[in-house]
């Protein structure tokens, strides 16, 4: 039995007369990376918004490292961190100073030391003291992903983490990500990069119209898309085919 780090039964959520939740139930293991995937306008930052307890649910329970995201609100916020697609770092302070900043607004003792640590495990010891206006975007991304760590929370959600990143430095990103969930850290990711979910996650899962209308690991995923024949060459579908097999068939019903 793995232990669950997030589970949402039943969630709801409508602005005015757009309802935009529509009954959502998901379920992620902890130490492990989920990606939620789902075209623009799907709902996948009100998901999150709700799950970091920004924003209240109309209807079902979400429960976030054993806490209600609706009664207990402070726990559920000491239990995460939360990156957005418009990264937090300041451009005027060093890298170092960025990260000094976040610890010392944690009430961390040593602000200096978990600054420095998390320099040298992000690799970017050599240019701590260099203003953050001179990194480049795969180094200001790692800059936030390590401000996201201090203080250690358990739980990591990350809004379109790579959006607006060259591939190298898209890389550079996913190989932090996961030596962060083999590090026991739990991702919650949003992405509508499917090859970002191909590469990262353990479990995918797709959220259209209001539900999840698909979930499980990449294997799974390609069962529910028989892979066509070609000549004698088997054709392996990509992720992006099964999602837009998938979103079709229900748009067809
Ligand atoms: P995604 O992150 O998947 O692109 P969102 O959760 O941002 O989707 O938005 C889902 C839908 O809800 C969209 O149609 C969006 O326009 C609408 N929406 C989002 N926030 C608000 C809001 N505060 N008021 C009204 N409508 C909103």
């Amino acid at each position: 039995m793995h232990n669950i780090a997030i589970q949402v039964n039943d969630l709801h959520k409508s602005y005015k007369k757009l309802d935009v939740l529509k009954g959502v139930n998901l379920t992620v293991e902890q130490g492990s990376i989920f990606a939620l995937l789902g075209s623009n306008g799907a709902g996948k930052t009100t998901l999150v918004k709700i799950l970091t307890t920004l924003l209240n649910q109309d209807r079902g329970t979400a429960i976030v490292n054993g806490f209600d995201v609706a009664s207990k609100p402070a726990y559920v916020r000491q239990s995460i961190s939360l990156t957005g697609q418009f990264t937090a770092v300041d451009e005027i302070l060093t890298g170092q100073e960025n990260l000094m900043m976040i610890a010392k607004l944690r009430h961390l003792k040593q602000p200096r030391q978990v600054a420095d640590a998390l320099l040298t495990r992000f690799g970017l010891t050599d240019a701590a003291n260099r203003r953050a206006a001179t990194y480049s975007g795969g180094m200001r991304r790692r800059l936030d992903l390590a401000m996201s760590l201090v203080g250690t929370p358990p739980i990591l959600f990350l809004d379109e983490p790579t959006t607006g990143l060259d591939p190298e430095a898209r890389i550079e990103v996913w190989k932090e990500v996961k030596k962060l969930a083999d590090g026991g850290i739990t991702v919650f990711l949003t992405t509508q990069y499917l090859d970002e979910a191909e590469q990262l996650a353990d479990r995918i899962a797709i959220l259209h119209e209001g539900k999840i209308i698909a979930s499980g690991t990449l294997t799974e995923l390609k069962k529910l898309f028989p892979a066509a024949e070609v000549e004698y060459v088997e054709k392996q579908p990509t992720l992006e085919e099964i999602f837009l097999a998938i979103i079709g068939k229900k748009e067809g019903q």
